[in-house]
């Protein structure tokens, strides 16, 4: 089979499916990848780690594993609501948000429950 470079544009000769002339082509072409990404996640990241950190404090460094409070404690804290890493939903079928290892779930009265999560369900 005769390619062409994904990388470097050189024509080679290869198995079905190969897309790089060599391993280094290969390896420059994920390493950018990687790096792209990284930098695009960046502004996220910091969201997600920041509302993780927030969590962490209010459960006061991991002691609490449930721990309900004011939603306006999480607002005074620039919590943002709008950035988790996943949901689930729970046996009475209601959504909790889920921070890696935190999640929470608001309360029509504006009380939050913040609960440590030990296993991450999908
Ligand atoms: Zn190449």
């Amino acid at each position: 089979m005769k390619g062409k470079c994904k990388l470097c544009n050189d024509t080679f000769v290869g198995r079905a499916g190969k897309m790089f002339c060599t391993i280094k082509c290969k390896n420059i072409y994920h390493k950018d990848l990687i790096q792209k990404t990284n930098f695009a996640a960046i502004p996220t990241d910091k969201i997600l780690h920041r509302n993780r950190s927030i969590l962490f404090e209010i459960m006061d460094a991991g002691n609490f594993k449930q721990k309900k409070v004011e939603r306006k404690l999480l607002d005074s804290k620039k919590f943002n609501w709008h950035h988790y890493t996943h949901v689930h939903k729970n046996v009475k079928g209601k959504l909790l948000q889920i921070i890696y290892d935190y999640s929470w779930m608001i309360f029509s009265d504006q009380e939050v429950l913040i609960k440590k999560v030990n296993k991450i369900t999908r």
